[in-house]
């Protein structure tokens, strides 16, 4: 049993899972004249995550960088059900999806169940903790927009309680001590984007703590940003030096204590560092009800890094009307927001054409029961023509613009295709670049006048260190 929603019944059901970069890219561009949509989500707004570690120390507004997803779906040909719910359960065979109303405040109905026709599972990825010891209750993760908001509050707290008077120097070294695991890009730009709070705002905000505050990197591999060109890793390398950023490469975190990291040194010594504030931009892993459906089909759906799909992101093991895309699919793409965009709008131009040939099928199917006369011959074999160009479906191609990170100092670093070639630059240039991609890559002209003005007030007034 399913919950009646004000639909169509002639028409087939669009169940979209997430409103993320996979999800929002396919309900901008879905055409749903032909379906029923209805969007699942426990956040009921998409988030650009470029641009999260500059909320984290105040440079962006949390709201300028997130966007309603009723906002995308208003304009649409007919209207898109959009709930705010985590779904927790999806039968491949029944096709359905239970789904449950997570947040604070609840109606008398909290949970139930929807039918699909076809299912788009986006629900991405969440933070891998390795289950390390103290990571879940120490530590902030930069996933989320609520992570960016509390690494903001205990980061300005840790400066605050520095400033309390009469705190020894040692705890003052301690709580001004910010250690990042995870060298990959996050790791990266949340290390950058503290580095410029210090540089820009702690100076004349906190004169007294300016010289007293460290930034360390911590990263398990020999070398941080696996996904650049070696050229850009040292770049990025001898930037942090001169930005006085500790890079610890082939280090592991073995455990995150309240006021304390545990490492192992590439000598596999431990060592015991005293620190204000961890952020574990570590990577990421499947969400339960992922490894859930999964499980499910346990002999198409063996690869731990994700849901197998085909050439036109149907996941492997189903009758083809389940799609997986971005994050929680494994690929050979990395996972980024990039190829979940590409996926969301290819997506898009697929249901178009399953439409088309749903309703030609329909048509056919018409023509067949009807009697035979001598139009409805020549029409059947026009439709038969024009069906097996509709069952022709083009596979997901990607297409790779680049890839570019902001490294602090006003500095980013991009590898762009160049021809046939590469183009790899670091710098101020890069960083103007790196401003402007993200401006016009921004979903809305609202949220690109809201990131653009929060840059302004920046540089005019410096950032916000009222602590909320
Ligand atoms: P997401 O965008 O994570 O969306 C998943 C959606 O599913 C969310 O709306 C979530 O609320 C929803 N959801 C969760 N659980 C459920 C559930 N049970 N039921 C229904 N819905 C659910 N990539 C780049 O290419 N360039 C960058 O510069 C870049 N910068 C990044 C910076 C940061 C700080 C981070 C964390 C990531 C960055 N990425 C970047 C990676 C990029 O954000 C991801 O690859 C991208 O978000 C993947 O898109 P997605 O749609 O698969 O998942
Ligand atoms: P990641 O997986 O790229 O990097 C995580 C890093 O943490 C790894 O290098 C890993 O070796 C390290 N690590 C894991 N456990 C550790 C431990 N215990 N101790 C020390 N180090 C440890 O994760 P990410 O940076 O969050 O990126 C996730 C995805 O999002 C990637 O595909 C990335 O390309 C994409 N992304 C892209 C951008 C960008 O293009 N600017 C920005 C952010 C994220």
């Amino acid at each position: 049993p399913g919950v009646q929603l004000p639909h169509d019944p002639s028409k087939k059901t669009l169940v979209v899972l997430g409103s993320g970069w996979g999800a929002t890219s396919l309900l901008k561009s879905v055409d749903t004249s032909d379906y029923n949509v209805i969007v699942i989500s426990p956040k009921n707004y998409f988030l650009f995550t470029p641009l999260l570690p500059s909320v984290a120390v105040g440079t962006l507004n949390p709201r300028s960088i997130i966007q309603p997803t009723r906002y995308v779906t208003r304009h649409k040909a007919r209207q898109v059900s959009v709930i705010e719910a985590s779904a927790t359960e999806v039968d491949p065979v029944a096709k359905t999806v239970k789904f449950e109303d997570t947040s604070e405040i609840q109606g008398l109905v909290s949970t139930t169940t929807v039918n699909y026709d076809y299912l788009v599972f986006a629900v991405g990825a969440e933070v891998q903790t390795f289950n390390i010891p103290g990571v879940k209750e120490h530590a902030c993760f930069m996933k989320e927009l609520e992570d960016a908001e509390k690494m903001q509050r205990r980061f300005l707290d840790c400066l605050e309680s520095a400033a309390f008077p009469g705190q020894t120097q040692e705890e003052v070294d301690r709580l001004l001590h910010m250690v990042v695991v995870g060298g990959g890009p996050t790791g990266i730009e949340v290390s950058g984007e503290i580095h410029d709070f210090l540089e820009e705002d702690l100076r004349s905000w906190y004169p007294e703590l300016a010289n007293n505050v460290k930034i360390t990197l911590v990263e398990a591999l020999p070398s941080v940003l696996p996904m650049f060109s070696k050229q850009l890793i040292d770049y990025t390398e001898s930037t942090f030096k001169e930005a006085s950023i500790d890079i610890l490469t082939k280090t592991m975190v073995k455990e995150i204590k309240e006021k304390s990291v545990v490492l192992q040194r590439p000598d596999k010594s431990i060592v015991e560092v005293p620190c204000g504030l961890v952020i574990w931009a570590a990577g990421n892993k499947l969400r339960k009800v992922t490894q859930d459906l999964m499980a499910k089909l346990p002999q198409a759906q063996t690869n731990r890094r994700g849901i197998t799909v085909d050439e036109h992101l149907r996941m492997a093991g189903t009758d083809g009307s389940i799609f997986a895309i971005g994050d929680c699919s494994a690929t050979s793409y990395a996972p980024t927001a990039q190829v979940a965009s590409q996926q969301g709008a290819y997506l898009a131009r697929i249901f178009a054409q399953i439409a088309k040939r749903d309703n030609l099928e329909a048509r056919l199917r018409e023509l067949q029961s009807a009697p035979q006369a001598e139009e409805t011959a020549a029409e059947v074999t026009s439709v038969t023509k024009q069906l097996a160009k509709a069952e022709k479906l083009r596979p997901f191609q990607y297409s790779h613009q680049g890839s570019l990170a902001y490294i602090g100092s006003d500095k980013a670093i991009a590898d762009l295709p160049f021809f046939n070639g590469n183009l790899a630059t670091g710098g101020v240039a890069t960083f103007l670049f790196w401003r402007s991609a993200y401006l016009s890559t921004l979903f809305s002209l609202r949220n690109r006048t809201l990131v653009a003005t929060d840059w302004i007030k920046v540089k005019l007034f410096g950032r916000d260190v009222s602590r909320e």
